[in-house]
């Protein structure tokens, strides 16, 4: 049961039919575990919050600075400076005082992700850089734990969804490497705050999705977005029978 001001506060998506009073019960009971709070993480973070998930568990180890001011709004001016997990810590609270926070401000090693992941029902990886997206994938991947990834790049950017099981295909599936030759770094190539935000966005979708019906969504499923022509294409990412992280026979479990 809802308290009334529960109620109240989550009315408008509480209408929505395919979520109602349950899927909003399983919003407030989740834990939800987002690795980076830049400007995806800080976008999915407050709109996680927003909707109600219950806990969430912020991990980043920068601190703000003025050049991330342009895309990542969840920070204000008065936050340069502060560790991003503690800041936006702080407005998740201003937001939403009954969402329970913890702020992780570490670099986020695969036996620190493995513990957190072990503790989460669903990972949104916000994170920057490849070898850490392969350590959110294995820790996943041996927890059996649902995963929304995300980037954003220049204008375009990509998200997907992972249901963590065995017989499905992973994030390494997809990306066998563990370095890009291209860059990925936005202060190498420049990035769109909107694109930034919209893929945040889209990956709150998914993750509210992800715990509210799960069974609606395709694993395994790639949505690449091109903010230059506004358009996007879907591909299905097909399991890799020989994957290091998540065929049988593999060493990650
Ligand atoms: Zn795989």
């Amino acid at each position: 049961m809802l308290s009334n001001q529960e109620f109240l506060r989550y009315q408008r998506q509480i209408m929505l039919p395919e979520l109602g009073e349950n899927g909003q019960r399983l919003l407030l009971d989740a834990k939800v575990l987002i690795v980076g709070c830049g400007g995806l993480g800080s976008a999915v973070a407050l709109q996680l919050a927003g909707a109600g998930i219950g806990k969430l568990v912020l991990c980043d180890d920068d601190s703000v600075e003025l050049s991330n001011l342009h895309r990542q709004l969840s920070y204000r001016e008065s936050d340069l400076g502060q560790a991003k997990a503690k800041a936006l810590a702080g407005q998740i609270q201003r937001l939403n005082p009954s969402i329970s926070t913890r702020s992780v401000i570490r670099r986020m090693s695969l036996d620190l992700l493995n513990i957190e992941v072990s503790m989460a029902d669903l990972v949104v990886d916000c994170s920057d850089n490849f070898p850490t997206r392969q350590d959110i994938n294995k820790a996943c991947i041996s927890n059996q734990t649902q995963l929304v990834s995300g980037a954003a790049i220049g204008w375009d950017g990509q998200v997907a969804y992972f249901d963590g099981q065995h017989q499905s295909a992973c994030y390494h599936c997809l990306y066998p490497f563990s370095k890009s030759n291209q860059a990925t770094k936005c202060s190498d190539t420049g990035v769109m705050g909107p694109s930034v935000n919209m893929i945040g966005s889209l990956q709150s979708m998914l993750a509210i999705r992800a715990i509210t019906e799960p069974e609606t969504l395709n694993t395994g499923e790639l949505m690449v977005f091109n903010g230059r022509e506004m358009s996007h294409q879907k591909f299905a990412i097909e399991k890799d029978e020989s994957c290091a992280v998540c065929s049988e026979g593999n060493n990650n479990e």
